[in-house]
């Protein structure tokens, strides 16, 4: 055996084993730099910060004032501006690091699912001494926070999307007719954030795309320009999303969609993104039960704080543009209300239809109801409905108006409501009260109207029984499915017509 050979030999396995070991220890480390927080301390984290304060979706620009002003001494709180109806504008600052984050939320008054989430963190930003303070320190260390909730505070007061100039914010970037635009813009020019966070609601009809599947949450780094490139700025913020969406299969596997990116030149997060800051859209929509949005409200808190750990930490780098482009398409499929295979007549001639209905919701008197609507009918295998009937050999078949007033809303009781629809009846006349009063009752109340609308083709009120062989066996009270026989306990959000 050559000796001098082996030497050579031995010297090259070392070189090899040193050099693995460098590799794998390079990989460790990598690896070490990031890790997603995990849920069972994001979740009690959230359960011990969440703002009592607020419980649900429409509270107004007077009852943040007060939480705002609780965080004047562990934040930097600033007033930005004046809405067009003289509403303060604020911001809060937090953290000494270098790394520069504006989130903004409620340019349209009635989304503000975040708004909510962001006072949850506030607390948590400001607590201590509850084993969470390493966290903390890091984000304190890394991050320059800057927080502008409800940017829509005129908007949020009627709870609705628009400022009270009736002018979309969204859509105002560039023109900054409205202060509140200007405000935003303003802020982000004079702080330049490396990220941003746009933090808003969508319609909860939205699934992802082809599925029965809400998307609870879904996701966009906003496109700069027509042809959607992806240059750094839109990447970082791609990757990022990438980490977000890993936790929020945790959370709420298959309810995740990707927002359409097509280019909107006048869209705040498509400029922003334009001017140089990371851009990240995060659109609350629908989850199951959770008409106040506090399930949703409380993911928010998970993947904003998740999201700020990732950028602390640069965790953003080990995910790909080719991860967030994975996540699957948002779609508009969702309806409240099929029904499939129920017969009309026409020229005497029965046809199958499948019908699907909306119950859209509109503002009043610091609540909501909602108007019922046909928005299709015919094949509707493209649709998935929350609740879904097979009105296989029923019949479309339409109501009467009770023809005695009652003297009030309040003078017909559930029952009752029940007892007239097994009658034929969907609707019942009131003497008293006023018109758009809002209520309870399974059937249509008239004050201002003797008669009923209702039809089953697009666009009708969806007013009429389904029956079988003569005999009623549904009624659908403005969208709203009965059973006639079984009834179930249900939420109506009528008003009187
Ligand atoms: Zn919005």
């Amino acid at each position: 055996m050559n000796y001098p050979m082996n030497i050579a030999k031995s010297l090259k396995f070392l070189t090899q084993t040193l050099f693995l070991l460098a590799l794998t220890a390079n990989l460790g480390f990598a690896q070490k730099t990031y890790s997603k927080l995990p849920v069972s301390q994001l979740q009690s984290v959230y359960e011990k910060y969440k703002e009592p304060a607020i419980a649900h979706r429409r509270f107004k620009h007077a009852d943040l004032q007060p939480l705002i002003q609780k965080h004047a001494s562990a934040f930097k709180v600033e007033k930005l501006g004046e809405s067009v109806d003289a509403r303060s504008i604020s911001s809060l600052d937090w953290g000494n690091g270098s790394i520069k984050v504006m989130l903004w939320s409620q340019m349209h008054g009635n989304e503000s699912t975040a708004t909510m989430a962001l006072f949850d963190l506030f607390n948590f930003l400001e607590g201590k001494n509850d084993g969470n303070d390493e966290l903390r320190n890091l984000l304190n260390s890394e991050l320059n926070l800057k927080f502008i909730p409800m940017i829509n505070p005129d908007g949020a007061e009627a709870f609705k999307r628009r400022n009270s100039l009736d002018i979309d914010l969204n859509r105002d970037a560039i023109s900054q007719i409205s202060p509140e635009a200007v405000i935003l813009k303003k802020a982000r020019d004079d702080f330049e954030p490396e990220f941003g966070f746009n933090l808003h609601d969508q319609q909860t009809y939205y699934n992802v795309v082809n599925t029965p599947k809400q998307a609870t949450i879904s996701l966009l780094a906003p496109a700069y320009n027509y042809e959607t490139e992806i240059n750094e700025v839109r990447g970082r913020a791609m990757k990022t999303i990438a980490g977000m969406n890993e936790l929020l299969q945790e959370l709420i596997p298959g309810g995740v969609g990707k927002y359409d990116d097509a280019f909107e030149p006048r869209a705040f997060g498509d400029n922003i993104q334009k001017w140089g800051t990371s851009t990240i859209l995060i659109e609350s929509g629908g989850y199951p039960n959770d008409p106040e949005k506090q399930e949703i409200r409380k993911i928010n808190f998970m993947i904003i704080l998740n999201a700020l750990h990732q950028i602390a930490t640069k965790g953003y780098e080990n995910y790909s543009t080719e991860q967030y482009f994975a996540i699957p398409d948002n779609g508009m499929q969702l309806v409240d209300l099929m029904i499939n295979e129920m017969q009309v007549k026409v020229n005497g001639k029965p046809y199958p239809i499948d019908l699907v209905i909306r119950r859209r919701e509109s503002e009043a008197n610091g609540s909501y109801y909602v108007s019922g609507s046909i928005d299709d009918l015919g094949d509707m295998q493209v649709y998935f409905g929350f609740e879904t009937l097979d009105a296989t050999g029923m019949e479309f078949t339409l109501g009467k108006v009770y023809p005695e007033a009652f003297e009030s809303v309040e003078s017909i009781s559930q029952e009752k409501a029940l007892e007239l629809l097994r009658g034929g009846f969907l609707a019942a006349k009131v003497k008293n009260g006023t018109a758009r009063q809002l209520h309870n009752l399974p059937i249509q109340v008239l004050k201002s109207t003797e008669k009923v609308s209702g039809g089953w083709m697009t666009g009708s009120a969806p007013n009429f029984f389904l029956s079988k062989d003569g005999q009623l066996k549904y009624a659908v009270v403005n969208g709203y499915l009965i059973d006639l026989q079984n009834p179930k306990t249900q939420e109506y959000k009528n008003r009187v017509l």
